[in-house]
């Protein structure tokens, strides 16, 4: 199971190194797969450059122009996505499915309930089709034209910005094809509007065995949709057997146990989270953290953790498994519980 973000600004030749690193950050945080939107052939060349320097697999975005998928195919890519229906006729659909399959490149087909043909959204608006019906005939007429051509090495995307539609469209096509999936709800929103809805419908079809790779679509970072997508992916081991068997790992990583804060409070867990947090998701460490608001409640309830910190104003607590072993300064806090961090 494929954790995937979308790179959210345009590709730019100017700072690839810059680029990089935070790639690396990402793939760090668990980021399995990157798309980029590749808009002409300089865009290409750029996402070329990149895929160069990385080893996060990065995916090309192709709309309208074969020649610049075929331009992406030229590069250390590991996936293009395109709909066959709207680059060209099929003499350019065929160059760009031998070009993929002479490089071994796999291709995600991508179909939107924003931009269905025009004969499948008028029978949505004449009430013949719903638009989850219409999403899979949709995607099975992409995956007509490569079959005709022979090729089976893609993935499937349907996306829709309803919850419904996201769920019954790829258990709908689920029955009616092998081929893996890409789920996620579009256009999903904000941070808690995109991850309550993305949660919603990546824990329903992941515990039915749907989905091969993910995304929480969000008007946010790219670091929050990764984040999202662990937390979900461990939420679905955690819930479903199904799940937990098809992702091969149950939890994995990183818990944060931090506490909501109240009037009892001495320690700014809100803020000491927001500066950790993606440092944390970062690690490659199978442990729980605790950030708790008062020295009164915050070892005691987090017991299980590996490394906690709360406080009292000026004077900050660290502990394991509820005991202190460190008592420091509020300006202190950081760099000690880094150290200890570093020990575990
Ligand atoms: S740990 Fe302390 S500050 Fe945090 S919610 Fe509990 S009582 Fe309030």
């Amino acid at each position: 199971m494929v954790i995937q973000t979308m790179w959210k600004d345009r590709l730019c030749a100017a700072d690839l190194e810059g680029c990089a690193e935070r790639i690396g950050r990402l793939q760090a945080m668990g980021c399995g797969l990157l798309r980029f939107a590749v808009p002409d052939l300089a865009a290409a060349d750029v996402l070329g450059a990149l895929a160069a320097m990385v080893s996060m697999p990065l995916v090309a975005d192709i709309h309208f122009d074969y020649k610049i998928a075929l331009r992406c195919l030229d590069y250390p890519i590991a996936k293009i996505r395109i709909n066959p229906g709207n680059i060209g006729g099929r003499d350019r659909v065929e160059k760009v499915l031998s070009a993929s399959a002479a490089k071994g490149i796999p291709i995600r087909i991508g179909v939107n309930a924003g931009s269905l043909p025009r004969d499948l959204a008028a029978r949505i608006d004449a009430g013949e089709l719903t638009r989850a019906e219409a999403l899979v005939l949709a995607a099975e007429r992409e995956l007509a034209i490569f079959r005709d051509f022979d090729f089976t090495d893609c993935l499937v995307s349907m996306k829709a910005s309803s919850v419904a539609d996201t769920i019954r469209a790829n258990r709908l096509l689920a029955e009616r094809t092998d081929s893996p999936l890409h789920i996620g709800v579009t256009e999903a929103g904000p941070l808690i509007a995109g991850v309550v809805r993305n949660t919603a419908a990546l824990l329903a079809l992941l515990g039915e065995g749907i989905g091969d790779t993910i995304r929480v679509s969000l008007s946010d970072t790219m670091e929050n949709e990764v984040i999202a997508g662990r937390e979900i992916l461990n939420t679905a081991a955690e819930t479903s057997e199904r799940a937990k068997k098809r992702q091969g790992v149950g939890k994995g990583g990183v818990t944060i146990v931090s506490c909501p804060r109240c009037g009892r409070n001495g320690f700014d867990t809100h803020g000491f989270t927001s500066r950790w947090q993606d440092t944390l998701y970062a690690l490659d460490k199978d442990v729980t953290i605790a950030i708790m608001g008062c020295v009164v409640n915050g070892p005691g309830e987090a017991k299980h953790a590996d490394l906690g910190i709360t406080g009292s104003g000026n004077k900050v607590l660290l502990f394991r498994h509820g005991e202190v072993i460190r008592t420091i300064t509020a300006a202190e806090a950081d760099g000690a519980f880094r150290e200890e961090l570093e020990k575990l």
